[in-house]
């Protein structure tokens, strides 16, 4: 590429789908000299050394952040204040530091009381992601047509929000700013909950099989088959996102419950009218997330057809 990189040298702590998916992303732009990686294990390090999305590994995250322009957290919700403790006093003064936590709230009060002053801390959010973890599963497009959240916090640095802004852009996502709490409000509409009811359903389904055999699984239709995607999702990342996101997730919980009951009365009570307009009404909301690209109409979501037994 000619010119220079958007970042001499990144750190990225935590090497799994979304830490390498933003090597390989920004590897792929010439958006960064040498990237630098840090992870739990020496199976991922080495990983991460043999695909190629790292220049350096390091088992210390302190090591990896050394000299860094940008640091970006990218390990679970859970594992964030102890990954902020370690790197504090090794961060570069004037070094950009964000995070990919699903949850904003909870990670900005985790992260932001130990990083030392002169740093800027700018959390964000990829709404992009798939149901594979690890060092294997990223890829550079993941963030291509995706939006990125920003949830600066009361004093951030223009300067540094509009650099990540100008970074994420490069890489291909769309960039958007909001409050952290309202960021955490609608991501358990749009993510949090939905993913609960998918493990939800999916464990019905399981107790269902025991009676039933097989046929849950053999017959199991387009619907059921998008739960068991979903509830095949990581169980760290999802235990901390309802620990950190509890508040959020329990009043759309509590709202979902109430709508529930009411589905339920109008077919106890054989009201179609109602059960009609409802799903009227959730057919057009499909229609606009499509026209608001940010899905397919293909059908079964443009995924190839099922063939029989599948
Ligand atoms: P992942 O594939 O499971 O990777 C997690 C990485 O963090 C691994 O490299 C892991 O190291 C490291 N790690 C885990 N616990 C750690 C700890 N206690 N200390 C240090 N490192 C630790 O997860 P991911 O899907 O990339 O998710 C990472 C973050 O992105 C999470 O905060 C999640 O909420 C957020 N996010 C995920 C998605 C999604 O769809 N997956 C979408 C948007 C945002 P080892 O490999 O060595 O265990």
């Amino acid at each position: 590429m000619a010119g220079e990189p958007m970042f001499p040298r990144i750190a990225l702590i935590g090497l799994g789908l979304i830490g390498s998916s933003i090597a390989w992303a920004a590897k792929r732009g010439g958006l960064v000299g040498h990237v630098a990686g840090s992870a739990r294990s020496a199976e991922t390090l080495a990983k991460a050394v043999e695909l190629g999305f790292c220049d350096s590994v390091h088992d210390d995250p302190a090591e990896a952040v050394a000299g860094a322009d940008l640091v970006i957290l990218c390990v679970p919700v859970g594992a964030m204040e102890n990954i902020a403790k370690s790197i504090a006093p090794a961060l570069k003064p004037g070094a950009i530091v964000s995070d990919v936590g699903s949850v904003k709230q909870a990670v900005i009060a985790a992260v932001a009381p130990h990083l030392p002053a002169g740093v800027e801390f700018i959390p964000a959010h990829p709404i992009a992601g798939t149901e594979h973890s690890g060092p294997e599963s990223g890829f550079a497009e993941l963030f291509e047509g995706k939006w990125f959240i920003l949830t600066p916090i009361p004093g951030a640095s223009e300067a540094a929000t509009a650099k990540l802004r100008a970074f994420l852009e490069a890489m291909g996502a769309n960039v958007d700013e909001m409050t952290p709490e309202h960021h955490d409000l609608v991501l358990a509409v749009t993510s949090h909950a939905p993913h609960l009811i998918a493990y939800t359903m999916v464990g019905v389904a399981d107790h269902m099989r025991r009676v039933t055999s097989t046929e849950v699984i053999k017959y199991s239709a387009a619907g059921f088959r998008d739960f068991t995607r979903i509830a095949a999702s990581d169980p760290t990342m999802w235990r901390d996102v309802f620990l950190n996101n509890k508040d959020a997730t329990l009043e759309i919980l509590g709202r979902f419950t109430e709508e529930l009951f009411a589905l339920q009365k109008a077919i106890r009570a054989g009201d179609g009218d109602t059960l009609f307009d409802y799903f009227t009404h959730t057919r057009a909301i499909r229609r606009g997330i499509i026209e608001a690209g940010q899905d397919t109409a293909a059908p079964d979501f443009g995924r190839r057809p099922s063939k029989p037994g599948e």
